[in-house]
């Protein structure tokens, strides 16, 4: 069928890989890769020989038309990223709503997606849920974004990459406080998986503790806020208690 295909990759176990992303890889006229050489890799793995054509972040824009000439023509074409699902913190997005827009077929595959895989293995509550993707770079937008969230009562999914989760866990101490449950999960699907969930304060002191605890892949899934409105903090609830016990 001549359509733009949305073909999940393994986030890190090459056997993640579906059997239908296989035959769609196989069978397309031409695969979009964020990176070809990533993905060569993969298909190698897999003996598929179908022709790549680099899509990323800063020139999905100008592929589009060349893109979207081929589906016109009835050519079929898969879209993947490095890893994990295309268009979730990933390109596509452009590709996909322009198709829309054309009335061209567009089928997404379900497959591997690091965020969902986080959420199912954290323990925390999955029936409602907001996927944040990765938190602002600048300290202050940083704040700002994480105070929006601080009322949030579903669980909240963070991207993170290892030489900012120091200062992203110091942020969140600081803002939801430091009883606030976060579980840091890294290497899914990998042989250092680990799942690790604790107060936002202790869990800081335990990635400091031991430098190798945030080496690799990262997803933070945090708690929502299950505060009542009116109902005081956890921090608040200590400072008064001591107060309390200091009077006469
Ligand atoms: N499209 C991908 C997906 O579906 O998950 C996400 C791409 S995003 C550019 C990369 C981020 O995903 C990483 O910084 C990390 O937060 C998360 N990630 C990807 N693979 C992971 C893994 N194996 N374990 C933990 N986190 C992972």
């Amino acid at each position: 069928v001549s359509a733009l295909y949305i073909v999940p990759t393994p986030i890190g176990n090459l056997q993640d890989i579906t059997y239908r992303a296989l035959s769609v890889l196989r069978q397309v006229d031409c695969i979009a890769a964020e990176d070809t050489r990533r993905t060569r890799i993969l298909l190698d793995f897999f003996s598929i020989h179908t022709s790549l054509y680099i899509l990323h972040q800063h020139n999905e824009y100008k592929r589009i038309p060349m893109l979207i000439s081929k589906l016109q023509r009835g050519l079929s074409i898969a879209l993947v990223s490095d890893a994990g699902t295309p268009l979730i913190n990933d390109p596509g997005y452009c590709l996909v709503q322009s198709c829309q827009k054309l009335k061209i077929r567009v089928i997404p595959l379900p497959g591997p997606c690091a965020a969902i895989t986080a959420l199912c293995g954290s323990g925390l509550p999955s029936d409602r849920f907001c996927f944040e993707g990765f938190l602002p770079h600048k300290h202050k937008l940083r704040i700002d974004r994480l105070r929006d969230l601080s009322e949030e009562s579903r669980t909240l999914i963070f991207y993170d990459v290892k030489h900012r989760i120091i200062d992203t866990l110091k942020d969140m101490v600081s803002v939801f406080g430091l009883d606030r449950y976060v579980v840091l999960a890294r290497e899914l699907t990998k042989i250092w998986e680990s799942i690790y969930g604790a107060p936002v304060g202790q869990l800081l002191s335990w990635v400091q503790k031991d430098h190798f605890r945030i080496q690799g892949e990262i997803v933070l899934v945090v708690a929502g806020n299950c505060l009542k409105k009116n109902e005081l903090s956890p921090k608040i609830l200590r400072v008064m208690r001591l107060l309390a016990s200091e009077l006469p």
